[in-house]
């Protein structure tokens, strides 16, 4: 049996995905700024997926912007916006438990002269909306809050910080790499001037993401290049990526996140039977699909591995950060101590996990916490 729970760094792709997107690599392979009819089937194949991503957040398509991923569309929201914004200041107001896709930008910018407050969270790694207020000043430009973590799957309270950012004519941004599709957003009831997501987080392929921007944001670009993308994204349109990104998201399932939510508490309440545990992230507002549990006196790469040896593919800390071996920084963020933090294990779900396999997995990890606690120098004997 492999039983994959790591979606929260990657998913498979979806077979209705690339069955959407061959044609767009075999025949209509024309690049999407060319005027004859291969370029011009090209680019008109990008209308319907933006379409698609604009009506899932009550946008208009205008204000979508394909990207190269999660990533690249962070970067651009919050330099854009920094540079675009010099003249009226350079604060900008983030969180200890950002993605690096943010947090690095803002460290980035400090270099260049930018200040940045990162805002503490409490336990469950919500922001305090009363210091977010606080910390605001003339000079704050932008406020980049993300809707829900990539560790710990707490949501944050995206309507409240869009309307004290709003009162204050400060831009925000939210990261929703995580959350997009499974949390919904609409922008005509939330005050959020940006929104960056990502495809391969839903079943869509890898390097392809999209950026909402809302219409009148003073923003530049940060690359150099042609005219495409709203002249705010150079680079020629990954045609086949674009379409099988929309493809993923059209097809997105409210039962599914359900479905998956009933796994998720499943799993959370068997595995917080194990003695010594303790669940990371809000208990209530939390996605769908995480769960992350931390097992004292072990660490959790040895869990890991002993995990993948059963066919089970889980993560400590997020994707990113697992080559490092510092504790993972949101974890500490939320109050952990260094060896908690340390015996962390995110277990992410996808549509395609079934009881049975999340059954396997409970057993599992049973098993290996027992033996690995027999052998722990820092065990309680349990
Ligand atoms: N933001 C968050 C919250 C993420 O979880 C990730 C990916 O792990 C990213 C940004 C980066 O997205 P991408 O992999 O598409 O660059």
């Amino acid at each position: 049996m492999r039983i994959y729970l790591d979606n929260a760094a990657t998913t498979k792709a979806d077979k209705e995905v690339v069955k959407a997107m061959l044609p767009f690599l075999t025949e209509k392979y024309g690049n999407a700024s060319s005027m004859h009819s291969f370029g011009q089937e090209a680019n008109a194949a990008l209308e319907a997926p933006r379409k698609i991503i604009a009506r899932s957040l009550a946008a208009s398509p205008e204000e979508i912007i394909f990207t190269s991923g999660g990533t690249e569309s962070d970067n651009i929201a919050i330099r854009g916006i920094a540079y675009a914004n010099r003249d009226k200041g350079s604060h900008i107001i983030t969180s200890r438990i950002e993605h690096p896709a943010v947090f690095n930008t803002c460290k980035a910018l400090e270099k260049e002269g930018f200040r940045i407050t990162y805002l503490d969270v409490d336990k469950f790694g919500l922001i305090d909306l009363k210091k977010l207020e606080n910390s605001m000043t003339k000079k704050t430009i932008l406020v980049s809050i993300m809707h829900a973590n990539n560790e710990i799957g707490t949501i944050q309270d995206i309507d409240a910080i869009g309307s004290l950012c709003k009162k204050k004519g400060v831009y925000f941004h939210t990261d929703a790499v995580q959350s997009y599709t499974k949390v919904p957003i609409d922008t005509k009831k939330t005050a959020v001037d940006l929104i960056s997501m990502s495809s391969h987080k839903l079943h869509g392929p890898k390097g392809v993401g999209a950026l909402y921007v809302r219409k009148g944001t003073k923003i530049v670009p940060i690359s150099t290049g042609g005219a495409h993308e709203r002249k705010l994204r150079p680079g020629t349109e990954n045609v086949s990526g674009i379409v099988g990104f929309a493809k993923a998201v059209d097809i997105v399932k409210e039962e599914d996140n359900k479905r998956m939510s009933k796994l998720r508490d499943k799993l959370i309440t068997e595995l917080l039977k194990i003695p010594h545990t303790n669940l990371n992230g809000h208990p209530k507002q939390r996605l769908c699909n995480n769960v992350s549990i931390s097992f004292h006196f072990i660490e959790g790469e040895s869990l890991l591995m002993h995990l993948d040896a059963k066919g089970i593919a889980v993560s400590t800390g997020s994707a990113c950060s697992s080559h490092e071996l510092k504790a993972s920084r949101v974890l500490l963020a939320i109050g952990l101590k260094h060896e908690i933090a340390h015996g962390t294990i995110r277990f992410s779900l996808s549509k395609y996990n079934t009881e049975k396999e999340i059954d396997y997995t409970i057993k599992s990890v049973k098993e290996v916490v027992k033996e690995l606690r027999k052998i722990s120098p820092l065990t309680k004997g349990d």
